[in-house]
């Protein structure tokens, strides 16, 4: 049986009527750009998440890049982060040409360990950006404690957990910001690209909404800006989408369910940690081999009977050849667990439109492998 890693042409069919509903209404409407449909989505998505605005821009990078612009944060600046993530958090760092400095991650969840955060502040440090990795949120309690402590700015990666929630926390409420991706891959994705910076600080909203429109809050007036704005047929799509994404969440947690269950006797992978407290969306299910050199080898046997897993992410970024390319960056202490997530990681094909059988495929081979170590 062919698994593939992704179900968007499925989750098209699932919900056709709705998406090409609201891509007419954009069609027929004559407006494009900034009109009426990406309104209507930026009330949609402020209302699902709790928070006074939501601002669609063009990606995930360009929402961090916007944010740190708008809190002022750029040359000699510090913002502590992990290098265990999708390489756009530590690139828009640098696109402001602030300092991108990397601590290590919490060994289980594999977001930020907010016991290391400290050691790594300096008088240059301005922010600290967790990122909600593979659908869980990072310890934000703890971030805000130490960020109240030192007066830091927190800035959410949020492009891989949208409707997820903390231990006794919503995504948003202990950040100044909260930066999300749409491309089509993450749990909430349009057909393309697409983004959005979700705050309840008046002044990010009012900064980040001048610069994705070349600077300008009044027609023909304008200050230093740029291009990043939300179409109004992603934000349409996204929209339709956004209905479901509670449904969906819930059905990746169930597929996750299924997963850690049939995986339980494999001797030689971690399952994913899950935190008690929370909701964790499982953007990705990604376990680990005990063993480095075991990684590629399970990666190679799933490949080889049609399972198409893959790695999130095999190079840390402080891995990456060329690193740091000219830029200012710092890895803060020893960094062993996001270097062991680099090595071990192997993401299984999850989604909602999977199948049970499909899932027990997966898990079957996965087992035969393990069986034969
Ligand atoms: C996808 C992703 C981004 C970037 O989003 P784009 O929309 O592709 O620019 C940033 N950070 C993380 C953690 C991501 O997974």
């Amino acid at each position: 049986m062919k698994v593939s890693f992704y179900g968007h042409v499925r989750q098209y069919h699932n919900i056709k009527a709705e998406i090409d509903e609201n891509i007419r209404q954009v069609l027929e409407s004559g407006e494009y750009v900034m009109g009426p449909m990406l309104k209507r989505f930026e009330g949609e998505l402020a209302a699902y998440s709790g928070m006074k605005h939501a601002i669609g821009v063009n990606s995930g990078t360009d929402a961090l890049w916007l944010v740190f612009l708008a809190l002022g944060i750029g040359e000699g600046d510090e913002c502590i982060t992990t290098t265990n993530t999708f390489f756009a958090t530590a690139e828009a760092i640098w696109f402001v040409n602030a300092t991108a400095v990397f601590v290590d991650s919490d060994p289980r969840t594999n977001c930020i360990d907010p016991g290391k955060i400290e050691a790594a502040i300096t008088p240059r440090t301005k922010a600290i950006v967790p990122v909600h990795l593979y659908g869980q949120c990072a310890d934000m309690k703890a971030i805000r404690r130490i960020a109240d402590k030192h007066s830091l700015r927190v800035v959410e990666d949020n492009a891989q957990a949208v409707g997820a929630r903390g231990d006794g926390f919503r995504i948003g409420e202990l950040s100044d910001a909260v930066c999300t991706s749409f491309i089509i891959q993450k749990n909430l994705g349009t057909f393309g690209d697409g983004g959005a910076v979700i705050t309840n600080n008046d002044e990010i909203n009012r900064v980040v909404r001048r610069l994705r429109n070349h600077g300008s809050e009044k027609r023909s007036q304008h200050s230093m800006g740029y291009n990043s704005r939300l179409d109004d047929l992603h934000a349409g799509i996204l929209s339709a989408k956004l209905k479901h994404i509670d449904e969906w969440n819930g059905l990746r947690g169930k597929w996750a369910a299924r997963y850690s269950a049939g995986l339980a006797p494999a001797a030689n992978i971690t399952l994913p940690y899950e935190a008690p407290a929370g909701r964790h969306v499982f953007h990705l299910y990604a376990i680990e081999t005990k063993q480095a050199r075991h990684r590629d080898e399970l990666l190679k046997f799933l490949n080889d009977a049609d399972v198409d897993a893959k790695c999130h992410y095999p190079i840390a970024i402080h891995q990456q050849a060329g690193y740091p390319w000219g830029k200012s960056a710092r890895v803060a202490g020893g960094i062993p667990n996001s270097e062991r997530n680099a090595a071990c990681c192997v993401s299984l094909p999850i989604y909602p439109e999977l199948t049970a059988e499909e899932v027990d495929d997966v898990v079957a081979k996965v087992l035969e492998w393990d069986a034969a170590q």
